[in-house]
């Protein structure tokens, strides 16, 4: 194509990330260009900016939406120019056994988009997905919306996992997207009180954060700015037992969850926290608690389940977007993110 676009890439742990043109990728085998409309800023990126995760000189995003602008050899005859699309943040082999049967996220050689020069993510005016692994956004679900397909997805993924029995409690520690997305799935599972448990991550928590919590389903708000047990806050105001506790946090807190949960309750763990954490197994053997841990989501089941129930407005994209940002903004938008913030979900519309 030889023409050039807008792309933010990373530098490097501690350089800032800047915007700079450049060639606009071409379409290999089974690849679709996708113009795009809309692209999460996720917290993995953020993640992986401040430690080091990903390469320098890589475009990052992966959960964005957009146009199909051109389609490579070998892609179906099912997609045409002008498609919506949702492509999966990954460059799987679809070669390999795992692939065959379309574990796209589990292939060996999966290459995930963002964090390698190879494969250059949404955070650009363009970028490729491969055609297999990536879903059509129904009729009624907007492009900026459904950029938010991903974190709900984890949130479906974890939902499913935990296997929350009709008339239980549940208890979501854990004040950011992930943990806004437990609620809305246990308000769209129905038959459960959720309370959430917001702690503090390095600045106060405000109102609207609460507020936001609310809005996203959750019955109980627990303000973690004190250290209070929030089991016992949630039974209390519910009148049913904590059955399950999310751990959406990110910082180590098993001990005190171990600490805090009732007998025979199921722990199912998706922070994914770096620092090492001492437990006691002994505390959670005695009340022979169950953990689990969640990471992702099922592709293209969960991923389309979800897109199908925003587009029945049965689950909200809207309400964990808090902003979005311009290609002019971005470098700032990014950096800002990295501290405590007050933004959810920021969406960069290129
Ligand atoms: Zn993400
Ligand atoms: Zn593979």
């Amino acid at each position: 194509m030889g023409k050039s676009m807008k792309a933010f890439i990373y530098q490097g742990v501690g350089k800032p990330s800047e915007v700079r043109e450049i060639p606009v990728p071409v379409p290999g085998q089974g690849e679709l260009l996708v113009k795009v409309e809309a692209c999460g800023i996720c917290g993995s990126d953020l993640h992986a900016a401040k430690h080091g995760f990903a390469a320098p000189g890589s475009v990052m995003g992966h959960e964005y939406t957009g146009h199909v602008v051109a389609i490579g050899p070998g892609v179906s005859p099912d997609w045409k120019e002008g498609d919506r699309v949702f492509g999966i943040g990954g460059k799987p082999c679809l070669k390999c056994p795992v692939c065959e049967l379309g574990n796209y996220m589990a292939c060996p050689d999966l290459i995930i988009q963002g964090y390698d020069p190879r494969s250059t993510g949404g955070y650009a005016e363009y970028t490729l997905c491969i055609a297999k692994a990536s879903l059509r956004i129904p009729d009624g679900v907007n492009l900026m919306e459904a950029a938010a397909v991903e974190p709900l997805s984890v949130g479906l993924a974890a939902w499913k996992v935990a296997n929350v029995a009709p008339g239980s409690s549940v208890l979501v520690i854990g004040g950011g997207v992930i943990g806004m997305t437990i609620l809305q799935w246990a308000r769209f599972f129905g038959a459960v009180d959720a309370g959430i448990y917001v702690v503090p991550r390095g600045g106060p928590i405000t109102s609207s954060r609460l507020e936001r919590a609310k809005q996203n389903g959750a019955t109980v708000v627990i303000d973690g700015t004190n250290e209070v047990d929030p089991v016992k806050i949630v039974q209390e105001k519910t009148g049913r037992p904590v059955s399950y506790i999310f751990e959406c946090l990110g910082l180590p807190i098993l001990q005190k969850i171990i600490d805090m949960a009732p007998h025979n309750s199921h722990v199912i763990a998706l922070g994914g926290c770096m620092q090492p954490e001492q437990i006691s197994s002994l505390s959670a053997t005695l009340k022979r608690l169950r953990f689990s841990f969640s990471f992702a989501y099922e592709i293209p089941n969960d991923l389309a389940f979800t897109l199908q129930m925003m587009a029945e407005g049965r689950i909200s994209g809207k309400s964990l977007i808090t902003g979005t940002v311009g290609f002019d903004l971005l470098p700032d938008i990014f950096r800002e993110l990295m501290g405590p913030s007050e933004h959810f979900k920021v969406i960069l519309k290129p």
